[in-house]
């Protein structure tokens, strides 16, 4: 690299040539991943937020049996009237859990509640409210159809069918799944460790008295949420100074404890930024700069088999570069393949400025306007240091690289923070 491009390319400026591409930072970042293959079988309950290790293949039908969607009247098609009013027999009273064991008989019906199996010789559910129970006999119209209220057996998941894919993280409803299943336990792959720290000698963690100059650590605070919520086992180091032989020390504590590194400052141009200089001495770096905005100081590379993501001091870039890029890996690392965040484009309701060069990723809130139709619009201040921008925000605004800025009433790119914060 020549002297005059190093000299042109400041944090001012918005072309770099030493930068990469977002896009091409993402490749680099799989490229160096093997995802997990160790598995562990755990109870479903433990597996809310891990990944399916194999494919689940239901062996059951579920519902099991023929059943009543509805309180009512189980009947057979065939009586339900044309015009008139029909009379039917009660011959008796079928309760879910609990099977009616006589035939059902033309001119005849039993009483149904929901999730009972339906009786023999019927096939058809006439719901209470369009019935009249006239002591023995029930009175009914033509309001039903034949087969009507009914739920088939394996309606839901029929024995054969693909449940749950490998690769899929499990929420909610995928416990609710295998609970339908009836499988206590579930394979899934093995978490992975993760080791962070914050670096610069200002830093104050919460409890500690505020010198003259300092500021408090916020970024270990929002890297633990946003690792929590990935659900990988967390070790916090803490803060490290500013300081060559301390920051050596905890990269190798780290590496030899964790999957992954994380650390936050110390990758800028500073005098005492010294992340890159000492991964490039116990490991590799894979690149350093990415064309964007905030967080162009990105570092990533490796220690051994750790991978290791130098994020940006500031508080905006570390939240941005962690959803952008770490958030990502870690899911490939745990081996979700299930995985894509919401995009969409909207029309944005308020000026924004930007220059070509770099992908900025603005802050923003998507609402509905008085037509009811969604329009995304910006929280205010965007600097890197605004954590509020993020606090206030529900989606990020994506404006590519060439991008000159963005005029009231434009279509743009938004990411939904919904199922990635
Ligand atoms: P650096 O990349 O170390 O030069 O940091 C860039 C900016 O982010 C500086 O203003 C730092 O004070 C600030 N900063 C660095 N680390 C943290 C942190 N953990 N919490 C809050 N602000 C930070
Ligand atoms: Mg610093």
């Amino acid at each position: 690299m020549s002297e005059t491009i190093h000299k042109t390319a400041s944090c001012k400026d918005d072309y770099d040539p030493d930068s990469i591409t977002p896009d091409k930072a993402l490749e680099n970042i799989f490229n160096a991943i093997t995802p997990v293959n160790e598995t562990e079988s755990v109870f479903i309950r433990e597996s809310l937020g891990r990944v399916i290790a194999s494919d689940i293949k239901s062996e059951i039908n579920v519902p099991s049996g023929i059943n009543s969607a509805m309180d009512g009247y189980a009947i057979k098609g065939s009586d339900i009237p044309a015009h008139e009013i029909k009379k039917l027999k009660l011959i008796g009273t079928c309760l879910a859990g609990k099977n009616f064991l006589d035939t059902v008989n033309e001119g005849e019906c039993v009483r149904i509640m929901t999730g009972a199996i339906m009786p023999e010789g019927t096939d058809t559910v006439v719901i209470q409210e369009q019935a009249i129970v006239a002591g023995e006999y029930i009175d009914i119209g033509n309001d039903t159809k034949p087969g009507d209220n009914v739920r088939q057996a394996g309606e839901d998941l029929s024995i054969g069918d693909l449940v749950l894919e490998k690769g899929m993280r499990v929420t909610p409803a995928e416990i609710g799944l295998l609970a339908s299943l009836g499988q206590a336990k579930v394979s899934v792959f093995k978490n992975i460790k993760v080791a962070f720290f914050s670096t610069g000698d200002e830093l104050r963690s919460v409890g500690e008295v505020l010198d003259d100059g300092a500021i408090y650590d916020s970024n270990r605070y929002t890297l633990f949420g946003m690792l929590a919520r990935i659900g990988v086992e967390i070790i916090d180091m803490g803060v490290v100074r500013d300081d060559k032989e301390l920051l050596d020390r905890a990269f190798i504590e780290a590496a030899e404890e964790a999957d992954v590194i994380i650390t936050s400052g110390g990758v800028s141009v500073g005098d005492a930024d010294y992340i890159k200089e000492i991964l490039e001495k116990q490991g590799t770096v894979d690149f350093w700069k990415v064309a964007m905005k905030p967080g162009r100081p990105l570092t990533f590379g490796k220690i051994n088999n750790t991978l290791f993501f130098g994020l940006p001091g500031n508080p905006v870039s570390v939240m941005v570069t962690f959803y952008q890029f770490v958030q990502p890996a870690l899911k490939r690392l745990l081996g979700e393949t299930v995985y894509s965040p919401i995009t969409m484009k909207a029309p944005c309701v308020s000026n924004l400025k930007k220059r070509p060069g770099r992908v900025e990723y603005q802050r923003g809130v998507l609402e509905q306007d008085e037509t009811g139709s969604m329009v995304v619009r910006k929280t205010g201040k965007q600097g890197s240091g605004i954590l509020r921008s993020m606090a206030d925000a529900n989606c990020f605004i994506v404006l590519p690289m060439e991008n000159e800025g963005v005029k009231e009433g434009e279509m743009v790119d938004v990411q939904l923070f919904h199922g990635i914060v």
